[in-house]
Parts: structure tokens; C-alpha cells; sequence
């Protein structure tokens, strides 16, 4: 038993072990064979980490200056390991090992992007309405942040959370996803060599819904901010909403892609495969849904199909593996349940369709045409490299299939008529659109859902202001 392995918490400042009951494992998906069996935080490590944050000065009082200095380094730390952490990750979560070493170069873009907006946080001199009297504002960190953070992305969405609470001047407690914590330690062993203080990010795994509930109940904590999917939001939700905490979540959607008569189908087909089996589907603002002008049905469907067989899925850690295993045994036999419905339903499987032999969680990118909107492919995020098509014949009917369900991450739309695009970006319930493009989700772009694709904005100028408190000064 490697005991040096299991230290995965840390808390004020040391690595530790928990002290939990509950043993917890990492597994690597390609394999389907356990990594690391590690013990939970137990209540008391809870309680440690909680003292720790609330005695958490010395962060706050450093000038913004400082902070942007200690993370840049900590970026530059990431940039020097990365190598190291790819593989980790590659192991854990079953990425491949190049997509696996973007991630930690986007953490570190991340970290840098909130690094210099914590220099930016102006506040406002406001002319006054009496004589003699000043008003201004002042924006001060908001206090402790809880962040909680799943396992598809699991070093970059961390990083944008530890990165922007950091930035404001709060400390923070990360609980990422049990499943996949080892290179997501790895970001933060680099933020504290860098300099970040022990009592300012805090590391704790174990049972998800002890530790959530007893963070967000602490009067310690000022903030949570949850990335993950709409049932656990809910209960966060629900339980930030009792203890009056502001709430940022990011829960995922089921985004359109909507391809319109006048686009080139081929031209659409490469631009969406750059992103549809990236990281095997499992991406929040990954296509899921693809509205094709029936003129373009076949030659849509045909062109990925053909990107589909042409993808070289196996082991991440493989050279020449395009695309690896499902992460856990949980989402293979989701996806593989969502096609055995769409197939009941009446679609038709033009490649793909049944997961692969194992040993690991490995199932193939799915081209199913002629989706019926009832399928439940066609309703819940399949979370998977599943490429289900139906066709429209007007605009208005693709935006309102687009507009069909209860939530709106991301939509995308493949025409060169300004009239059509233009209705798409406005007319679509999303919180971002991508026109003729894929790409999303940058540091310097607002991110985050409308309806129950969740509350709040990650990234660009405003993801720095939930973790920033407005204070109104009068001087008279
Ligand atoms: P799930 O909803 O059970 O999530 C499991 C993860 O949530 C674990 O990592 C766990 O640590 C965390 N979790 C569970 N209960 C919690 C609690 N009470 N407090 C805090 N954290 C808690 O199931 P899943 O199979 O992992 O994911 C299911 C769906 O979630 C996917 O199909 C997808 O739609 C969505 N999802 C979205 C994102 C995103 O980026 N928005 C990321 C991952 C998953």
C-alpha cells in the first residue's frame, strides 16, 4: 500500500491523509482497473480546513500586484509540469495525452487571464447629489469560496475557479471530483509553490454531499460556485439558497448545432468534428444535437460517419489514439442506454451503435440519422460521442426544436445568410452562440447557461465579479 499516494488533502498548508472511514478509488478508464484506493476527508479534516480559511489573512493583504505575481508563477509552474500532469490525468480520467496536455496549458491561460484581471478591479468615484459629499465604491473579496468541480475537465475547471476566487483576494476550498483528483492535486502543489498561502487553497476529497453540505452550511464560506450536472446543482443550489450564500453553477445544456440550407454540410462536418469527440463527448458545450436542413441530411450524415470510422479510439496513452475510453462505468452504460432507446424510437445506427470489448469503458462515435424528437437522445445531454441527427425544412422550425428543452449552454450554426445568423445568436436560448465555429470557451469570453443550464458567468470580465463584494463609501 503506497501511503505516500494516498496523501491527497491538503489542508492548511500540509498533504495529508483523511482521516474518513470511506476508502475512495481512482481508475484508470481505459483499463478498468483501480489506481489508488485513498481514504476520504473525515468531518474533523472538514472542520481543520474551515479554521484554516477563516484564519486566511495573509492572501487578502497581499496588494493585487502580489496576488498577479504569485499566480503567474504558479502558471509558469503548471507550464513546467506539464508533461508529468498530462499523463496523470491521461490516467485517471482517459483523455488523450495530447488533449490531456491542452488542458493543462488552458488551466494555465486561465490562471494568467484572472491573474491580471485581479488588477482590474476598479471601483467607481460617483458624482453626488449634496455638496461636500463623496461617493465612491470599493470591490473587496467576497470572503471564503467553496468550489466544487467535475471530472471531464477536471484540472481547467478547477483552474478557473481557484484562479478567479484567488485573483479577488478570497481563499478557497476545492472539492473536486473523487474520481479524478490526482492531477487536479498537481495544479494545486504548483499554485503553492508559487507562493500561494496553505490556509488559501485548500484541497479536500471524500463523501461529496457530507462535504458540500458542510462547507455551505459554515458561516466561514461567503461563496459557492459548482460545476457539474443539474441534479447535484439543484442540491447545492438548494442548500446555498437556505444559508443566503451567492451561487455560481454551470450545468451543462444540450447544445444545437443547426445547419442551414444555404451552408456547405462537408464545410460543417470538419468544423464539428474539431470539438464533437473531443475528451469522447463528454464536453458541457459539446454539439449534442444536430438540426440539419433536410437538403443536407444525407451528405451530412455521410461525411461524419465517415469521421467517425476514420477515428482511432483506444487507450489515451497511446500515440495514436483520436479519441479514448468514457470515464467510468457509470456514462458507458448511459450513452449506451441513450442509443438503445434512439434505436427503439425508430433511428436509424449508421455507424456505431454497442460498446466496444473491454477492459475498458471504450464506445465508439455513434452516427444516428433520423432521430425522433422523443428520444430521449434528443432531450437528455448525452455526455458522449454521439452524433444524433434529425432534419428541418425552415428556420423557424429549427429554432424551435433548438428551443425544445429546458436549458441553454451552448448552440452553434453553420450558414453565411447575416439574416439567419443573426436569428440564431438571438433568437436561440443559450449563453453562448458559436456561428461557422466551434470555439467557445476562452479565457476572455463570458461563460455559462440560461434556464436550468445554470446561474452566473465563468470567465472574461465578469467572472472575476462573483467572488467581489460592491461596497458604497460616502465621506462627507
Ligand atoms: P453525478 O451527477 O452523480 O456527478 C458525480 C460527481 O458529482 C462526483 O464527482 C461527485 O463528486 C459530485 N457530487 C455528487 N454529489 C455531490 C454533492 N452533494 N455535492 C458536491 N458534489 C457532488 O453523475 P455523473 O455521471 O458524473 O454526471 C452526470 C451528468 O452530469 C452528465 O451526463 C453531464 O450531463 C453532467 N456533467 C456536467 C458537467 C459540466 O461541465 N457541466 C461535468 C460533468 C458532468
Amino acid at each position: 500500500m503506497n501511503t505516500e499516494a494516498m496523501r491527497v488533502q491538503f489542508i492548511a498548508g500540509a498533504w495529508r491523509a483523511g482521516r474518513g472511514s470511506r476508502m475512495l478509488e481512482v481508475t484508470d478508464p481505459a483499463r478498468a482497473e483501480v489506481l489508488l484506493r485513498y481514504p476520504a476527508a473525515s468531518r474533523a479534516d472538514i472542520d481543520d480546513a474551515l479554521a484554516a480559511a477563516d484564519g486566511a489573512r495573509a492572501w487578502g493583504a497581499l496588494t493585487a500586484l502580489e496576488r498577479c505575481t504569485v499566480l503567474r508563477r504558479g502558471a509558469q509552474a503548471l507550464r513546467a509540469q506539464a508533461d508529468a500532469l498530462a499523463r496523470q490525468l491521461t490516467h485517471e480520467q482517459g483523455k488523450p495525452l495530447a488533449e490531456a496536455g491542452r488542458e493543462i496549458e488552458q488551466a494555465a491561460q486561465m490562471i494568467e487571464w484572472y491573474a491580471e484581471e485581479g488588477r482590474r478591479c476598479y471601483g467607481q468615484t460617483i458624482p453626488s447629489r449634496f455638496a461636500g459629499t463623496r461617493f465612491h465604491t470599493l470591490r473587496l473579496p467576497i470572503g471564503p469560496v467553496a468550489a466544487f468541480t467535475p471530472w471531464n475537465f477536471p484540472v481547467m475547471l478547477s483552474a478557473i475557479k481557484v484562479g478567479a476566487a484567488l485573483a479577488a483576494g478570497c481563499p478557497v476550498i476545492l472539492k473536486p471530483a473523487e474520481e479524478t483528483p490526482l492531477a487536479v492535486a498537481g495544479l494545486v502543489r504548483c499554485l503553492a509553490d508559487a507562493g500561494v498561502p496553505g490556509s488559501a487553497l485548500q484541497l479536500l476529497l471524500g463523501d461529496p454531499a457530507e462535504i458540500s453540505s458542510a462547507l455551505i452550511a459554515s458561516p466561514v464560506i461567503r461563496k459557492v460556485s459548482f460545476t457539474g450536472s443539474q441534479g447535484v446543482g439543484r442540491l447545492i443550489a438548494e442548500q446555498a439558497g437556505h444559508h443566503l450564500k451567492p451561487v455560481t453553477l454551470e450545468l451543462g445544456g444540450h447544445a444545437p448545432a443547426i445547419v442551414c440550407a444555404d451552408a456547405d454540410p462537408h464545410a460543417a462536418v470538419r468544423v464539428l468534428g474539431q470539438i464533437k469527440l473531443r475528451n469522447a463527448g463528454q464536453i458541457c458545450a459539446n454539439p449534442s444535437r444536430f438540426l440539419v436542413h433536410r437538403s443536407h441530411q444525407a451528405a451530412f450524415v455521410e461525411a461524419f460517419a465517415e469521421l467517425a470510422r476514420a477515428t482511432r479510439v483506444g487507450a489515451g496513452l497511446q500515440p495514436q489514439t483520436a479519441m479514448g475510453p468514457l470515464a467510468s462505468r457509470r456514462r458507458l452504460d448511459a450513452v449506451a442506454a441513450l442509443v438503445d432507446d434512439a434505436r427503439d424510437h425508430g433511428a436509424r445506427i449508421v455507424c456505431g451503435g454497442s460498446p466496444l470489448p473491454g477492459p475498458g469503458w471504450f464506445y465508439p462515435p455513434t452516427v444516428l440519422d433520423a432521430v425522433p424528437q422523443a428520444a430521449r437522445v434528443m432531450r437528455e445531454e448525452p455526455f458522449g460521442p454521439l452524433v444524433p441527427v434529425a432534419a428541418f425544412d425552415t428556420l423557424d422550425e429549427a429554432i424551435a426544436q433548438a428551443n425544445a428543452l429546458p436549458v441553454g449552454l451552448a448552440a452553434f450554426g453553420f450558414t453565411q445568410d447575416l439574416h439567419a445568423a443573426r436569428r440564431l445568436a438571438e433568437e436561440v436560448h443559450a449563453g453562448a452562440v458559436a456561428i461557422n465555429t466551434v470555439t467557445l470557451m476562452q479565457p476572455e469570453t463570458p461563460f455559462g447557461g440560461v434556464l436550468d443550464s445554470g446561474l452566473g458567468r465563468e470567465n472574461g470580465p465578469q467572472g472575476i465579479d462573483a467572488y467581489l463584494s460592491t461596497r458604497s463609501v460616502v465621506t462627507a
